[in-house]
């Protein structure tokens, strides 16, 4: 499927010129028209790539921009930015928040369309992981989908393996209990038996992982993280 494509622009001709010239890429796209709505819509909508006005009504763009990469939930999601030409600091303010590359208005749908290409791209190779890990005792042949421990085969359920590999992918980083149902098990509103199946798998995986077993973190109140070193 194509990739969903969040636009934030007060400026409605703006957002319907991108809508139809991205839709005519065959990317999905979704609007807001000021801060808070869009981020309320990146939290439920989880678009792949947010295209950011940093002149909004209310939010402005770069407080939009440190929230979402902020939030463990929204933080992996490529964030463009579009700049008038007098922003110049704001450019570079947003690029030390972390979105990933800007635009300077006016500019054409061309050459957005061609920056979306290659956020998305290197995106897509950060995500990558190679097809063999290994730490410690631990051996993951994500190709064949195999995970041993001190060279013997163990057994993960999909889920369980879905765990480790989404807890291995970020490198360390705290994933809430919240990102991982709704990643895993693609529940959207988790409510409190929900999260604890987010536990009890860990629990289970912890067992089957051994002697590797304390390399799975519990964050208090929050949720799991990955430990390599
Ligand atoms: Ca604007």
């Amino acid at each position: 499927m194509k990739e969903k494509i969040l636009i934030i622009e007060d400026e409605k001709d703006i957002v319907k010129m991108l809508e139809y010239n991205l839709g005519k890429e065959g990317y999905r796209t979704i609007s807001a028209h000021d801060g808070e709505s869009a981020l309320e819509l990146a939290r439920k909508e989880h678009p792949d790539i947010v295209i950011l006005d940093l002149m909004l009504p209310g939010i402005d763009g770069l407080e939009v921009c440190k929230t979402l990469k902020s939030d463990t939930k929204t933080s992996t999601i490529a964030i463009i930015m579009l700049t008038a030409k007098a922003q110049e600091s704001d450019k570079v303010v947003g690029l030390e928040l972390g979105a990933d590359d800007y635009v300077t208005k006016p500019f054409s749908p061309k050459e957005l369309t061609a920056r979306i290409k290659a956020v998305l791209r290197r995106a897509k190779e950060k995500e990558k992981l190679p097809e063999i890990f290994s730490i410690g005792d631990l051996v993951i042949d994500f190709a064949k989908i195999q995970v041993e421990i001190k060279g013997k085969p163990i057994n993960l359920t999909a889920k369980e393996f879905e765990l480790l590999r989404t807890l291995i992918k970020v490198k360390g980083r705290v994933l809430s209990r919240d990102f991982l149902l709704d990643n895993i098990w693609g529940f959207d509103k988790a409510v409190e038996i929900e999260t604890r199946t987010v536990d009890v798998h860990i629990r289970t995986l912890r067992k089957k992982l051994k002697s590797e077993a304390g390399r799975i973190v519990t964050v208090k109140n929050y949720g799991y993280r990955f430990e390599a070193d």
